[in-house]
């Protein structure tokens, strides 16, 4: 056990879209500083999971407590959502940048609307973070203009800008052409050895290997088989962990 605080608690969490049952009981602890590394194959629930927990989507049972603030409930009042999004931020695989904003604006716009921060501090932050993750040079051009490299590391420094206890990446390296990957990794290495709480969903097994602390197997709806990576890629228990592992290794070779 750790020490430090929970930032995240769920207990046999479970979401249904309609009469399809996605997750089916998800139950974890994450501690601040975790790095944790969620794998699994296609459809068997990681986003929804993500989505959930920076409640992008209500829950249909079980309990889930982000920073000691109760989400569970189907209702939840503004403040209390705006109190959540602040300390939870998200990493989309598809960057999700405001194309007919700069870069700096789309770093200021969520602190100045949902924080209060005022301008001249959102753009000192902004300039802080582009720097940050190597792109001080780009603040006001176009998302256009740059690469998919670039846009997500854009989109990573959007996500610092908001203070977060915790951040969710979702496939941030997914959308990418394989020279680019490194460079986000590399960016996400930096802020994990920073001491940032973070969620990653990825096949990057490299990464999940060395960057986090533990990674949790999900398949079917459940985590499957979870703990320190040594553990879990050099000794799975699983048949369809040991499955799922074969398959990412024999489609990466
Ligand atoms: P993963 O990220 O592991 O690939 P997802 O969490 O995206 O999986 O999806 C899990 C399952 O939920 C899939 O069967 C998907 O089709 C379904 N699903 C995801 N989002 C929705 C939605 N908004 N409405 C209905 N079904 C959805
Ligand atoms: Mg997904």
């Amino acid at each position: 056990m750790s020490d430090l605080a929970p930032v995240i608690v769920c207990d046999e969490l479970k979401k249904s879209y309609g009469p399809l049952e996605v997750l089916k009981g998800v139950t974890g602890t994450l501690h601040q500083g975790d790095v944790v590394s969620v794998i699994g194959p296609s459809g068997c629930g990681k986003s929804t999971f993500l989505r959930c927990l920076n409640r992008l989507e209500t829950i249909n049972g079980g309990s889930l407590e982000v920073m000691g603030i109760d989400i569970s409930h189907p209702q939840l009042n503004q403040k209390v959502l705006r109190q959540l999004r602040s300390k939870v931020s998200m990493v989309f695989q598809h960057f999700n940048l405001f194309p007919h904003l700069t870069v700096l604006k789309n770093l200021t716009i969520a602190p100045q609307k949902v924080l209060k921060t005022s301008e001249s501090d959102c753009r000192d932050r902004a300039l802080h973070y582009l720097e940050k993750v190597g792109l001080g040079d780009k603040a006001n051009v176009y998302p256009d203009q740059l690469s998919g490299g670039q846009k997500q590391r854009v989109a990573i420094a959007r996500s610092l800008c908001m203070k977060p206890e915790v951040i969710l990446f979702d496939e941030p390296t997914s959308a990418l052409d394989p020279e680019l990957v490194g460079e986000v990794l590399g960016v996400m290495r930096q802020l994990a050895e920073d001491g940032m709480t973070m969620v990653v969903v990825t096949h990057e097994m490299q990464f999940a290997r060395e960057v986090s602390n533990r990674v949790l197997f999900f398949n079917q709806g459940i985590i499957e088989e979870s703990g320190p990576p040594a553990e879990l890629f050099n000794q799975p228990k699983s048949d369809r962990l040991k499955n799922f592992l074969s398959r990412i290794k024999n489609s990466n070779s």
